[in-house]
């Protein structure tokens, strides 16, 4: 039951045409893992997930084996990766559910074995240049592979991740992928069997499409967003997001000049003015740091005044509105928008990051 006065909207068939629009860049043989980690980038894990595999992802992918857990017992049954570190101890409970694990690390290898019944379905992950998880030498590899090859592990992907593919720059991004080819090269010579190579993440795969191999792992495009101003800028088709964040005024006054607004007195009305209360704060993930930015009222933008509340913000209106008057945060309203970058860049973060901070107690609302 919603009862509040404010909710997260999420467009899944803008998701589904997201995934629709990337592939149609991608070499026919190259297939869409769908990553839905952090509740799918603060939209909704299983929802997003259900829909990226309508619209053709063959694999899901996740940071942690929670979120893993999470996907099946909604009933998801599709192939999950989780892409991160998972503690060797509980490589049971993902043999158990068929979850694939990431592995890197040789003691790792020992201590999975011994939790293992049957056989574990792995991905080795190659560090090329993040300098975050992975083996990074060539021996590494070989000796990673006399470990491996044992009855109790399926190695079913081998993959790296880019850590600058998104900027004008590049090199490193040239680089990395000419040390992920010398990487793999004892594993194509090893193993005959299929093996899924995947790199690309969404700047990758969007700027790159024909470096890509077996599968690219696409994150904030799916949602819609852009992993960079400049892939943004670049980009052969134009994105939909997904997400739009809206409340609503609840209460509506017009106060004298020289009335203070808020915690700390930072706001003074200068004249007569029309202020709105709204009820969302920094406890649904509207930072303190929205003080001064913006939200759309019937199409145009109303500056928020005073301290950002836990639950509660202020708006100065331009006249009185209605209680129940439509506020937005984060989408469209009329011919104006408000977007996840403009939020990002009044915050001084990324885009990945803002959809990330909208709390759970703000309702998802699938449309
Ligand atoms: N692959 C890995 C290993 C990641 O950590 C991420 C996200 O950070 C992705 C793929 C997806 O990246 P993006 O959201 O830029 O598409």
């Amino acid at each position: 039951m919603q009862y509040r006065n404010a909710q997260v909207m999420i467009d899944l068939d803008a998701i589904k045409q997201n995934i629709a629009m990337l592939k149609t860049q991608l070499p026919k043989e190259t297939t869409i893992f769908a990553v839905v980690k952090a509740d799918g980038y603060g939209h909704g894990s299983v929802e997003v997930a259900k829909a990226a595999l309508q619209a053709g992802a063959s694999m899901l992918c996740v940071a942690i084996l929670e979120e893993a857990v999470t996907l099946r017992e909604a009933g998801i049954k599709a192939p999950i990766l989780v892409m991160g570190y998972t503690d060797p101890a509980f490589s049971g409970e993902a043999e158990s559910l068929d979850i694939q694990l990431t592995a890197f690390q040789l003691d790792w290898l020992e201590e999975a074995k011994r939790h293992i019944s049957n056989q574990l379905n792995l991905h080795i992950k190659l560090d090329t240049g993040m300098g975050r998880l992975g083996l990074r030498t060539v021996e590494d590899v070989a000796m990673f592979l006399e470990t491996v090859d044992d009855p109790l592990f399926n190695v079913v992907g081998i993959f790296t991740h880019f850590a600058k593919a998104d900027a004008a720059d590049d090199s490193y991004y040239l680089y990395q992928e000419a040390h992920y080819k010398e990487l793999i090269q004892p594993i194509k010579q090893r193993y005959k069997q299929s093996i899924l190579y995947h790199t690309g993440n969404s700047a990758a795969s969007m700027r790159f499409p024909a470096d890509m191999y077996d599968a690219v792992r696409v994150g904030i495009s799916m949602y819609g967003l852009y992993p960079s101003i400049y892939v943004r800028d670049h980009s052969p088709f134009e994105l939909i997001p997904a997400l739009s964040l809206t409340t609503q005024l609840v209460h509506v006054k017009q106060l004298p000049q020289g009335e203070k607004i808020s915690y700390g007195l930072t706001y003074e009305t200068e004249t007569d003015e029309w202020i709105g209360t709204l009820p969302i704060g920094y406890g649904d993930g509207i930072q303190r740091r929205f003080q001064h930015f913006e939200v759309l009222v019937e199409g145009k933008r109303m500056p928020i005044v005073g301290r950002v509340c836990m639950d509660q913000c202020m708006v100065k209106l331009d006249k009185a509105y209605p209680i129940g008057t439509m506020v937005t945060f984060i989408g469209k309203d009329q011919t104006e928008k408000i977007t996840l970058e403009e939020v990002a860049e009044h915050l001084g973060t990324i885009n990945y990051e803002v959809c990330c901070l909208l709390t759970s107690r703000l309702p998802r609302i699938y449309v």
